[in-house]
């Protein structure tokens, strides 16, 4: 395969760009090293290199790109708001309308503020937890990635941890010592940190169904069991659904599960690939955001009407019978087909599947924490990340990031998928 200009590219973007990149988790440091393709255009579920090659996505732009490249809908959305201004710096009725339409989905978020990111969604919840319950501390669960403000990169998977970094330089002590980390889906663990610091802690902060170190699943009760430990040390429950809303079901883990935390944070998807995020909760908490209340949080760009036309038009579509239905089907016969390929071949895979978002963790131990995760073999993924580049498949370069399948894959699709993973296995090498 030919990438001369993305090689190219990426020469001119290191000395320009730090790292290259613009976000860590576009780099190819995990798998190997050297350029990351550089893409030039993207439609439905493809997209096409500096260089023309064609590539069926599984990265999605790391999640919000559910409907492909390029849906009618949310293209014809932005283009008819550009056209009359994209920023005013004032209220327009289109914030009122989608924000009428995510509470009718979450109804948990009674009152909502936008943001222009997942970051600062989630790191305005914890100040406004901070806020409404007078504590410092929160309580988040290990390799949860919640965006990269101070708080939250204590114990953050995804990003840091992809690149050996366990934590980021630049956050002061005082900070780190306000976070407690506690292994996912272990409650003994969770029941521990709050017996020891419970009257301290502001805010349980957690991925209702973690999608940072892969896709994995709450267990039975573990929900619930941290709503109830919260609650009676007097702790807020903070879900961050910024990776998991409207990705598995037509609203949030939270509807699909019937649990209720007490503040939300959401992004990626309800921007419809427009920057965006937003948090809200009970009217109760909300009413501590200014100018209602004494916590300040706001955005030049929050609630722009670009973001919010696509996000609109985006959740609008996704609404369509059968979207939901549809993306489990192409998940299951993509895994079941992984698996058997799996076996054939000895390669030793767990793979993890939420309706059309699933990880393929190259290790034969049950994955339900960070610790289980980590212990894929991130060499194995490498060699399999590019045997899939070299065929035409583009995954996140990371060996624990999830696949997500979008409404624009079709079957051919996945059966092209299925004869480049088969490809793929026959040449590896695993080494034990
Ligand atoms: N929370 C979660 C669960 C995320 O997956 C992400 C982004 N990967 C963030 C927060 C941060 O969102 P953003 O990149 O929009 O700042």
């Amino acid at each position: 395969m030919n990438i001369h200009r993305s090689e190219h590219l990426y020469k001119e973007a290191l000395d320009v760009i730090v790292g290259g990149v613009n976000s860590p988790s576009r780099s190819f440091r995990a798998v190997g090293g050297g350029a990351p393709i550089f893409m030039k255009k993207a439609r439905g579920a493809y997209f096409w290199d500096e260089d023309g090659n064609r590539y069926i996505d599984y990265l999605a732009a790391f999640g919000p790109i559910i409907l492909g490249h390029a849906h009618p809908a949310v293209t014809s959305a932005i283009m008819e708001t550009a056209v009359n201004g994209v920023l005013y710096g004032t209220p327009t009725e289109k914030e009122v309308r989608f924000a009428q339409l995510l509470r009718r989905l979450i109804p948990s978020m009674e009152q909502i503020r936008f943001t222009n990111s997942g970051t600062e969604a989630v790191m305005t919840a914890i100040r406004l937890a901070r806020a409404y319950t007078g504590r410092d501390k929160i309580i988040k669960f290990a390799g949860c990635y919640h965006g990269h403000s101070d708080l939250v990169l204590v114990a953050a998977g995804s990003g840091p941890s992809t690149l050996g970094i366990p934590d980021s330089a630049g956050i002061p002590a005082s900070i780190a010592q306000e976070v407690i980390t506690v292994p996912y889906n272990h409650p003994d663990a969770l029941k521990e940190a709050i017996d020891a610091w419970g009257d301290q802690v502001a805010a349980v902060l957690v991925e209702p169904l973690v999608g940072n170190f892969g896709i994995v699943p709450p267990a039975p009760g573990f929900l619930e069991q941290v709503n109830e430990w919260a609650h009676q040390a007097g702790a807020l429950v903070i879900y961050d659904e910024v990776i998991t809303a409207f990705r598995f079901h037509y609203g949030g883990v939270q509807t699909l599960f019937n649990v209720e935390p007490d503040i939300t944070a959401l992004g990626k998807i309800i921007g419809g690939g427009l920057p965006i995020g937003a948090y809200g909760g009970k009217r109760e908490i909300m009413e501590k955001v200014a100018p209602t209340g004494p916590m300040y949080q706001a955005g030049t760009m929050a609630g722009n009407p670009l973001s919010i036309s696509a996000g609109m038009a985006c959740i609008q579509t996704l609404s369509l019978p059968g979207t939901y239905e549809r993306l489990d089907q192409m998940g299951k016969e993509l895994c079941d087909a992984i698996s058997m390929l799996a076996e054939k071949y000895g390669i030793p895979v767990t793979i993890n599947r939420v309706g059309g978002a699933f990880t393929v963790y190259f290790t034969d131990q049950p994955v339900v924490d960070y610790q289980g995760a980590q212990a894929a073999d991130g060499e194995l993924f490498a060699q399999f990340f590019r045997l899939l580049l070299e065929e035409g498949v583009y995954l996140a370069p990371s060996k624990y990031e999830a696949w997500f399948l979008t409404t624009a894959h079709t079957d051919e699709d996945i059966q092209f998928t299925i004869r480049a993973v088969e490809r793929a296995f026959k040449k590896m090498k695993p080494h034990h």
